[in-house]
Parts: structure tokens; C-alpha cells; sequence
């Protein structure tokens, strides 16, 4: 946990300064006269403080909107931006001189796991030093039931970022039917609809899906349409981890947008992406998909992070969805019975050759493994090997039932295309969301996504490479997702936002975690504000805690 081996970046470049002497002086001197003279103090000396908290000077704002970016200042009073001009001369207690470099606004990431880490770590400082000011939780049909305590526990541990959250359909279905593979029945498609509706009134910005994963993946469309109704009804979205993100893609891309068309709400697929090698290009005919359904008023979005790899754990992704039916009991006794077992190594196999094995075994890697630590960051194949196995597809289908038999382990998916990557990026309706946690420096071996996906997009695929505008990849971390989840307050550099800024160089913006050694911040973001806070300046976090939770629209108190 240490993290007293990384090196702080310098960035010297900043001027910073406390409210100038020449008005600190008089501010002192007056305030004594008011303390000798007078006992009115609170009035008289709040109009003797600088009319400004932060000043952030000589900026190149990227508001967010997708504008090219214009040279100003920007002012901060209180939460809230309360002046954008070219210049900006009026005092403040804090004036940051960024000299060119970028102002935005903070990201806002509408696809993270953050419960998943921000207890222990409230700072959330692999997603801040990214410049990250708000994390959306419950994705992948997965929240707390009831939604209430999560929330009302973030409030009260005091958070570095904003935090909101989705209420999750698989949840809900567990809740109700468990983790079984059968239909619902009337009443408890009307029991499931209750659940959904106070987790709308709880605070939820709508319904998330996980219709990979078991129990998600045994859900009928209608009865996921049945749920989406209600969110919708008050207001929310829904976004969905799709069915099948490999040959079956196409199919689950129509699902997604029946659901938004059927259900009456906006569509999202979250971390759209094309795994398997004899499925890439299929990139093509899914955002054609999303053009088609867009050109025909159904309000359907993307969301994605920028890796060739994906990351989820090994038993959901390597072994078929009947074998989980039922919970981790009904698994293992699968797997010691013969029969069944034959049939599990059997599809396993298959998935190891076509889906996120990527047709080699050292394609998949070991992210936490909370039985055996020795084997975080190991590939496949090499753990088949350590078994006294060839590594062949057979044999690491072997170690995957191994694995899952032992209580399983996070893993890391090396099977998506670079192309299919930078064409669903350069998609004007999609957004940029991390999928990832807050991680506790130095534990395990976590995909990089978690300490790089913004970063990597506005370092590798703006500047290096080309792919997006500077202006297009700022509006796909803020103004977007903010008007996807209706935070009307936030994502824009204008007047009467919430203070969420991000300042970063555009010349040394980057990732530098990689799937080998992922735990390295980002480099080149400057100072990120949260509601008129400073929450990282200098290469280091403070210890402010200005994070709020968000509630979405049917939110009631
Ligand atoms: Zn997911």
C-alpha cells in the first residue's frame, strides 16, 4: 500500500500563489482594526475577503461542449464557476497561473465499480489524478438492494469525487428469483418493478443491466423491458453490459436498442466492444445499428474504455452460464460430477478458442486472485505450465475449472481489435467510462484501465495518434455523459456550474499504467477541482473531501 516509492511529477510551470501581500496586508491590518475596535465582526470581514476562492489564469478552455478551445480565465466562488472571461483581474485566495495549459471541465465517468474500493479509499486517487471528479456506480445490473445505504455511506464517509449510481436489473432479479435460470412470474415481474421504482426514488439516474452474467443472462428482453419502464417513467436511462459482446454482438447491440425503443428511455451500451479475432470489424455493422436506431428517434449512446483487453472474473468469462446457475455450490458440484464437468471443459474450450481466450491461453491474465496472491499478474498458459500441463486450449480450460474451483479470480482479456477500438471512439455518440474500481494502490495486478482510461484517450488517441479532437474527447468525459444522466449543473466551463474542473497539459498528458505494471498514475493532469475544492495540485492529493452524492431525477428526500 506504501506508495512512498512514486516519484511526485514535477510540474514547475505552475504559478501559485496565496492572495497577493500588498492584499493580505490590508486584509490583516483591517481585520485587527475591526477586532480592536469594533465586535461586529462577521459581516465586516466577509466583505474584506477576495471576491474569488480559485482563479484559475491563462487557460486554454475546452468547456466541454465540444467548441474549439478559447484562451480566458476562469473564476470559482464558493461550489460554483461564477466568471469566464478573456481576463479575469479581481483578487482571489487562491490565483493558479496554468500558462496555456488546458482548462476543462472535471470527468465524469458513468461506468465505474467505485463501492468497489471507495470505503477504503475515499480519495479515489487512481481516478482523480486522471482528472475523474464523478463516478457512477451499480453498472452491469449490479447495485446494492436497497439502493439508500450505499448512498446515505458514501455521504457519510466524505468522498474526494461526486458519487451517483444506477440501480442494477440483476440485483433486483436475485433479489426476487435468485440465480435461477427460469421465467418470472407475473407477480414478481411486479415485485421487481417496486425494487426498481424505490431505487428510483432513492436517488438512482436509472437501470443498469448485466445480461452477460448470471442471474442478468437468464432475464427474457420483455421482462428486462418490463423494469426499463418504470425508469424510464421517472425519468432514467438505461444502460446495459450486453448479452454477448462476441459472435453474437449484433443481436445484442438490436436488444439494447428494443429496450430503449420498447421501454421508452434512452439506450446505452457500456464499454462497447467486438471480442474474439473471427468477430472484429463487426464494429461496423453494430454502430451502423446505432445510426439506424438514432436516425429513427430511439435515443441510443455508447460507452467505452480505450484497451485492446477487457476484464471481468474468470468463471463469468471463460465458463458457460448454465455452470453458474444457482450460486457457487451448484457450480462445484458441476464441476466433480463427470458428466457435467465434461460439458463445462467442453465450452470452455470453445470460449478460450473464439471469445475472450483470443485463441491463446497467455491472452488471459490473472488480475486478483484472493486465494493465492502468487498468482496475480500471471498468464494462463504459464499457470497451466506451473500445473505440470502443456499449455494447450485443453489443458488451460483445465486450470480455468482449477481456478473457479479454488473460489475463482479476477481476470484480464486480451481480444479486442485496435481498429474496432478507434472506430466505435471516433462515434460521435460515444462516451469515455473507466468499467473500473477504485483501486488500492499496489494490490494485485488490475486491468490499467482503472489509473489510465482518460488520460490514454487524451494522450494516445488525441494527441499521439489522431483519432479525436482534443474538444470532442473533453465533451465525451463531461458534457456528454453529464446530459446522458441529466447533471444539468455539471460538465460545461460556464457560468452557474458546479466548480468541477480539470487542468492538464496537452503536450504530457498520459497513461502510464500497463497490463504488466498497472499501478502508475497519470501524468500531465495538473490540478483537478471538485465543487470549488482543490483536490489535487502539484502531483499530490489534498486532503479535502468535497465529494457529493448525485441523486438522479426522481430522486426524494
Ligand atoms: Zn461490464
Amino acid at each position: 500500500m506504501s506508495q512512498s516509492n512514486y516519484p511526485i511529477p514535477q510540474l514547475p510551470n505552475y504559478q501559485i500563489q496565496r492572495y497577493s501581500s500588498p492584499m493580505r496586508a490590508r486584509h490583516l491590518i483591517w481585520s485587527a482594526t475591526v477586532v480592536l475596535a469594533l465586535s461586529v465582526l462577521s459581516t465586516t470581514d466577509l466583505a474584506q475577503q477576495p471576491p474569488y476562492d480559485v482563479l484559475i489564469r491563462n487557460g486554454r478552455i475546452v468547456d466541454g461542449t465540444g467548441s474549439p478551445w478559447y484562451l480566458g480565465d476562469v473564476a470559482v466562488k464558493g461550489d460554483t464557476i461564477v466568471r469566464v472571461a478573456a481576463r479575469i483581474d479581481g483578487a482571489a485566495a487562491r490565483t493558479i497561473d496554468v500558462r496555456g495549459q488546458v482548462i476543462a471541465p472535471g470527468f465524469i465517468d458513468i461506468h465505474s465499480h467505485a463501492r468497489d474500493g471507495i470505503f477504503e479509499l475515499p480519495s479515489a486517487d487512481n481516478q482523480v489524478r486522471q482528472g475523474v471528479t464523478t463516478l457512477i456506480e451499480g453498472p452491469d445490473g449490479s447495485s446494492p438492494i436497497p439502493l439508500k445505504p450505499l448512498l446515505d455511506n458514501v455521504a457519510a464517509t466524505g468522498v474526494t469525487p461526486n458519487f451517483g449510481a444506477f440501480i442494477g436489473q440483476g440485483s433486483v432479479r436475485a433479489e426476487v428469483i435468485g440465480s435461477i435460470n427460469r421465467k418470472a412470474t407475473p407477480a414478481e415481474i411486479e415485485r421487481m418493478r417496486e425494487i426498481v421504482k424505490q431505487g428510483m426514488l432513492d436517488g438512482a439516474f436509472g437501470l443498469s443491466s448485466g445480461l452477460f452474467y448470471v442471474p442478468g443472462t437468464f432475464t427474457p428482453t420483455d421482462e428486462v423491458i418490463e423494469l426499463a419502464k418504470v425508469a424510464g417513467a421517472m425519468g432514467g436511462i438505461y444502460i446495459s453490459h450486453m448479452r454477448d459482446e462476441t459472435a453474437k454482438v449484433l443481436a445484442s447491440v438490436r436488444e439494447t436498442i428494443e429496450i430503449g425503443e420498447k421501454g421508452k428511455l434512452p439506450t446505452q451500451i457500456t464499454h462497447h466492444k467486438v471480442i474474439g479475432q473471427a468477430n472484429w470489424g463487426g464494429s461496423v455493422q453494430t454502430l451502423a445499428l446505432v445510426d439506424a436506431a438514432r436516425a429513427r428517434g430511439v435515443d441510443a449512446t455508447i460507452d467505452q474504455y480505450p484497451y485492446t483487453a477487457s476484464a471481468t472474473n474468470i468463471g463469468s468469462a471463460l465458463t458457460p452460464a448454465w455452470a453458474r446457475e444457482g450460486g457457487s455450490d451448484a457450480t462445484l458440484a458441476r464441476l466433480t460430477d463427470a458428466g457435467s464437468r465434461a460439458d463445462i471443459l467442453a465450452e470452455t474450450i470453445r470460449i478460450l478458442q473464439e471469445e475472450r481466450g483470443g485463441g491463446d491461453p497467455q491472452n488471459v491474465q490473472l488480475s486478483r486472485c484472493r486465494w493465492d496472491p502468487t498468482l496475480d499478474g500471471k498468464r494462463l498458459g504459464d499457470v497451466t505450465k506451473a500445473r505440470g500441463l502443456e499449455p494447450t486450449l485443453r489443458n488451460a480450460a483445465d486450470t480455468v475449472l482449477w481456478i473457479v474451483a479454488n473460489g475463482d479470480c479476477g481476470g484480464i482479456y486480451h481480444a479486442i481489435g485496435e481498429e474496432d477500438l478507434q472506430r466505435i471512439l471516433k462515434h460521435p455518440a460515444t462516451m469515455v467510462a473507466s468499467d473500473s474500481g477504485v483501486t488500492v494502490f499496489g494490490r494485485a495486478n488490475p486491468h490499467p484501465r482503472g489509473y489510465g482510461t482518460f488520460v490514454r484517450v487524451l494522450g494516445r488517441y488525441v494527441r499521439d495518434l489522431h483519432v479525436i479532437t482534443l474538444e470532442d474527447a473533453v465533451r465525451k468525459m463531461t458534457a456528454f455523459p453529464a446530459q446522458r444522466i441529466g447533471l444539468s449543473d455539471r460538465g460545461i466551463i460556464r457560468v452557474g456550474m458546479k466548480a468541477d474542473i480539470a487542468v492538464f497539459d496537452p503536450a504530457t498528458v498520459r497513461d502510464r499504467a500497463t497490463f504488466e505494471q498497472p499501478h502508475q498514475y497519470a501524468e500531465g493532469v495538473g490540478v483537478v477541482i471538485v465543487n470549488g475544492r482543490i483536490v489535487f495540485e502539484n502531483g499530490q492529493m489534498t486532503t479535502a473531501r468535497p465529494g457529493r452524492v448525485l441523486y438522479g431525477p426522481a430522486f426524494t428526500q
